[in-house]
């Protein structure tokens, strides 16, 4: 899944105006931004496998540490402790850590049985909706619209950058997205890794916007 983790933090901004964008689209990607240091690191591994399913040629043989249950579980509780002892906000830190588990419950919808409970279980779980690209595209542009309309509808430009960042980012990830359904595989899986430590960028722009935009609450 990729614009719908995007999606959930937009609408999660509405439940709790006062913590940042940039931190909601952090906890929500947040499997997904340690992922790709994973890759790079040797820890974990992906191999590029043309038709495994009918979305994404990619096959998720090896991630244990970001994406297994409890592994993300771990994150989650991590994260939502730092964000706690950081603000003190115990209904905050609650979301900041449902969303870093929440990356798992939507993956599992459309990952092929790729997901570990255990780390080291083999036993591997996903419903498998990236075998349907209607059903794929209906859910990621769903998730993604539904959010972003909550967050456009709760909060306001404080200045012209504002409107810039919410649509330039919502255009760029969109155009993003469409690219890697509907483009060839990637060539290796260093490009894999690379394009994934970018998610990391759209984080920064999402702190941006934060701060280029008020919650009417
Ligand atoms: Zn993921």
């Amino acid at each position: 899944m990729f614009l719908g983790h995007y999606g959930l933090a937009l609408g999660a901004k509405k439940l709790a105006p006062k913590v940042s964008l940039g931190t909601l689209v952090f906890a929500s990607l947040l499997i997904d931004l340690i992922w790709p240091i994973l890759l790079l690191l040797g820890k974990e591994e992906v191999v590029i496998s043309p038709g495994i399913t009918l979305v994404t040629p990619l096959d998720f043989t090896n991630y244990p540490l970001s994406h297994s249950l409890l592994a993300v579980g771990v994150w989650a509780l991590l994260l939502g402790v730092v964000y706690f002892i950081w603000k003190r906000s115990s209904g905050a830190a609650l979301l900041v850590g449902g969303l870093v588990l929440s990356h798992w419950l939507l993956d599992f919808l459309v990952h092929r049985p790729d997901l570990p409970l255990l780390p080291n279980d083999a036993s591997r779980y996903g419903l498998g909706l990236w075998n349907s690209l209607s059903a794929t595209l209906a859910l990621e542009f769903g998730i993604f619209f539904l959010g972003l309309f909550i967050y456009w509808n709760s909060t306001h430009s404080r200045a012209r950058i504002g409107s810039i960042l919410l649509w330039g980012t919502t255009l760029l990830l969109t155009a993003i997205y469409l690219a890697s359904v509907f483009g060839p595989p990637p060539p290796d899986t260093k490009m894999i890794a690379y394009a994934g430590l970018g998610q990391w960028l759209f984080v920064g722009l999402y702190y941006w916007m934060d701060r280029k935009r008020r919650s009417y609450v």
